[in-house]
């Protein structure tokens, strides 16, 4: 049991004011792992104060000191890889090797990429009889969910900080232990006060707070279209600046010519990544009518090599999801599926034999998904890859964007060249080409419904700051 009493303000650990404790669960037990806090509206304006209070003093401390804070929250980071990959894997489900290499392995590539990017950074520059200066935004407001707990607040942490910003992050209630960890490297690297703080607890009350709080200069978020859209018209009345980072229904389109089986191992792999819980998900995959039959049995294979078991165990490929809320919001979308009449290939709403603890979902095929279905228009976070056949190229483009997101997708062509033509005609921030590589310096975010905004790379940096012209 970790039990966990106390918040983070000001460069200290503290109280909450309020009394109420969130239990937080094992994925794979359904046992408590410990509670956190639910913090208040209080302990949201102290962290706001101390936040502001630091901000003059960040904001102007010189590049390569800020600099060099975030190089020690990067090797912070590497030194408790172990202790981060085991808490997400316990929190969220995900297999703990690859919590290792994700949960763990991307916060650390994210933080170590940016002293690099802000040395090459153009902070400032001359146009006409102007000097144009680029100054941190303020002090900003961090609100994340728990599918990679940890990555998604260094996203917004570590370019915040680079900037000069000072920040208030509140992780999710669902899994934010690994937030834990985050204070106690930022704790020890010494930190000026103020600089990170950090409130536990729900949404509506501290997410809340922070999205309303008329100290708070930006508010970056991460989660749910729902509760973007919410935070986004909070923060309107006092125009605050706002990044959303939200939802997702991507497509892996692939066309005729496309190495089949590679194409469709490589699509399941990305649905089922993380027991689908990745905004990033491939969830629907387009195939010409022509190739459906195969590519169907293709995926059906694909996917029942997916074993759901414990995240800790070597052979598990297959996590439970995060919690019970969140596993029978996928069960009903199974159920949804069948009701609307897609064929269902293989898994269902049942749980996977023999696993009858934890938040397991059998890994789902559908096939003969209509476009317009319910399982093909909304996000269901879990396991589920709806198959939809297409007629020609156009009707596959048609189908891709036809989704309020716009976050993520993949191409598979003959040839690299077919598969950029399609991927440009696509409505999303990323597209992979014949599986491209994940590279977290390009700039990820999304079109439509899926948010506003960019993370990543030099395109993360300049979401921290405010633009000022000189004139001489
Ligand atoms: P969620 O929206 O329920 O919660 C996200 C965060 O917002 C949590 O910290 C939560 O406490 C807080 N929150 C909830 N209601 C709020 C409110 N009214 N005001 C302020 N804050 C509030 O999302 P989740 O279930 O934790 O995560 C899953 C969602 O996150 C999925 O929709 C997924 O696509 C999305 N997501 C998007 C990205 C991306 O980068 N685009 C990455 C990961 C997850």
């Amino acid at each position: 049991m970790q039990d966990r009493n106390q918040i983070y303000i000001n460069g200290e650990w503290v109280a909450s004011t309020g009394s109420e404790a969130i239990p937080v669960y094992h994925s794979a037990t359904e046992e408590v792992l410990g509670h956190v806090p639910a913090g208040t509206a209080e302990d949201v304006d102290r962290a706001v104060k101390a936040a502001r209070a630091a901000f003059d003093s960040w904001s102007q401390t010189p590049l390569e000191t800020r600099i060099d804070y975030v190089q020690r929250l990067h090797e912070g980071l590497k030194a408790r890889a172990e202790d981060i990959a085991r808490s997400a894997s316990a929190e969220v489900g995900m297999p703990f090797k690859l919590a290792q290499m994700i949960q763990a392995g991307l916060p650390i590539a994210i933080s170590g990429s940016y002293p690099g990017i802000a040395k090459e950074f153009p902070f400032e520059e001359e146009v006409g009889n102007s000097l144009v200066v680029r100054e941190p935004v303020g002090v900003v407001g961090c609100i994340t969910p728990w599918n990679y707990p940890l990555h998604q607040i260094i996203c917004k942490v570590a370019p915040a900080l680079t900037a000069g910003c000072t920040v208030v992050i509140k992780p999710s209630e669902v899994a934010p232990f690994t937030a834990y960890i985050l204070a106690e490297i930022m704790d020890k690297i010494g930190l000026p006060a103020g600089v990170f703080n950090m409130v536990t607890g729900f949404g509506p009350v501290v997410g809340e707070a922070i999205a309303t709080h008329p100290q708070v200069d930006m508010v970056s978020f991460t989660g749910s279209t729902r509760a973007g859209k919410r935070v986004a018209a909070l923060g309107a009345d006092q125009v605050k600046r706002i990044a959303l980072e939200m939802g997702g229904k991507s497509a892996s389109v692939i066309l005729e010519g496309a190495d089949l089986k590679k194409a469709v191992s490589t699509s399941v792999g990305n649905c089922y990544l993380n027991s689908g819980q990745t905004c990033t998900a491939h969830t629907r995959m387009l195939v010409p009518e022509s190739l459906y039959q195969e590519a169907s049995e293709l995926a059906v294979a694909a996917a029942q090599a997916f074993t759901p078991g414990d995240p800790f165990d070597e052979k598990t490929r297959l996590g439970p999801l995060s919690s019970d809320v969140q596993r029978e919001r996928v069960r009903g979308y199974i159920r949804k599926g069948l009701e609307e009449g897609a064929e269902l290939l293989t898994g269902g709403a049942e749980p996977p034999e023999g696993l009858d603890k934890g938040y397991f979902v059998r890994p789902t095929v559908f096939g003969r998904v209509d476009p317009d279905a319910t399982i093909a228009q909304e996000e269901i976070f879990g396991p589920v890859l709806s198959i939809i056949p297409y007629k020609d190229e156009e009707d596959a483009v048609r189908i891709a964007n036809d989704s309020i997101y716009g976050l993520a997708g993949g191409v598979w062509a003959g040839d690299d060249e077919q598969a950029m033509r399609v991927a440009r005609r696509i409505r999303t921030g990323q597209i992979d080409i014949n599986g491209g590589q994940f590279n977290p310096l390009a700039p990820f975010g999304g079109y439509k419904q899926s948010g506003l905004g960019r993370e990543f790379g030099k395109f993360g940096l300049e979401e921290f700051l405010e633009v000022k012209s000189l004139q001489r």
